[in-house]
C-alpha cells in the first residue's frame, strides 16, 4: 500500500511542487495551507508521515507539532527557513523527527522521508514485540519486565535469560543453548551459571508473586510452559 503523507505548507507554489514530486515517487499526498487545517487533518487522517512548515498562518508549525504529539507518534519532518537555528532546536525539542532547510533539493527531502519512514516502521514492529507468559510482560524495547503492572527489576543477564525463555515459550532449552544466548558464545565458564540465574529469577518473580514461571526439565534444561 502507498504511504500517505500530509504536507502542511502555506506557500502554495512549494506545496504543489513537493506534492508533484512525492506523487511521482509513489506517495499519496494531502495538503493543508494553514496550521489549523493541518492539525485537524493530522488528527483525523491516518498518515504515515507529516511534512510541516514552521511559519504558518492561524497556528504555527511548532504549535501544530506540540498538539500532534499529544495523540500520535507519526514521523514529522519540519521545513524550516534557512539558518533558523532556533526553529530547528525548538522543533526537535517538540518532537520532530527531522528537519530540512528551505530551499532544499527534492532528492534530499525524499531521502529524509525514506529514513523517517523506515525508522518508524522499525519502531512499530518492536512495540508490538511485547512478550507475555503467565501474567509476566517483557517489553524488549523499553527493557522492562512487569507482573500485573508491577515492575520487576532485573539485571542484564537475568533479563536476557527471561527473554530467551519467553521468546521460545513451550520449548525446552538446554543449559548450553541458554548460556550462549545469555552470556555469549565466547563464555567458557561453568554451565551451572544458568541454574544460578534461574534461581535469581525465581526469587524475584515466582516467590514474590506466587506463580510458577520457569519449569525445570530434569536432565535437559528449562522452559516456560503455557497453554
Ligand atoms: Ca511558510
Amino acid at each position: 500500500m502507498n504511504k500517505k503523507i500530509l504536507l502542511i505548507e502555506d506557500e502554495e507554489q512549494i506545496a504543489r511542487f513537493v506534492e508533484l514530486e512525492l506523487k511521482h515517487e509513489g506517495y499519496e499526498v494531502e495538503k493543508a495551507f494553514d496550521g489549523r487545517t493541518g492539525l485537524q487533518m493530522a488528527e483525523s487522517g491516518n498518515f504515515d508521515l507529516i511534512l510541516l512548515d514552521i511559519m504558518l498562518p492561524e497556528l504555527n508549525g511548532l504549535e501544530v507539532l506540540r498538539r500532534i504529539r499529544k495523540s500520535t507518534e507519526v514521523p514529522v519532518i519540519m521545513l524550516t527557513a534557512r539558518d533558523a537555528v532556533m526553529d530547528k532546536v525548538s522543533g526537535l525539542d517538540a518532537g520532530a523527527d527531522d528537519y530540512i532547510t528551505k530551499p532544499f533539493a527534492i532528492e534530499e527531502l525524499l531521502a529524509r522521508i525514506r529514513v523517517a519512514l523506515k525508522k518508524s516502521g522499525r519502531k512499530g514492529k518492536q512495540e508490538s514485540q511485547k512478550l507475555t507468559a503467565k501474567g509476566v510482560v517483557l517489553d524488549d524495547e523499553r527493557h522492562e519486565v512487569s507482573f500485573r503492572g508491577e515492575r520487576i527489576e532485573l539485571t542484564h543477564r537475568e533479563f536476557e535469560l527471561l527473554k530467551t525463555l519467553m521468546v521460545n515459550k513451550n520449548i525446552v532449552l538446554d543449559r548450553d543453548c541458554l548460556l550462549n544466548q545469555v552470556c555469549g558464545y565466547e563464555y567458557t565458564g561453568e554451565t551451572n551459571v544458568i541454574d544460578v540465574y534461574v534461581r535469581y529469577l525465581r526469587t524475584k518473580i515466582d516467590d514474590r508473586f506466587g506463580i510458577k514461571l520457569i519449569s525445570t526439565i530434569r536432565g535437559v534444561g528449562y522452559a516456560i510452559k503455557e497453554d
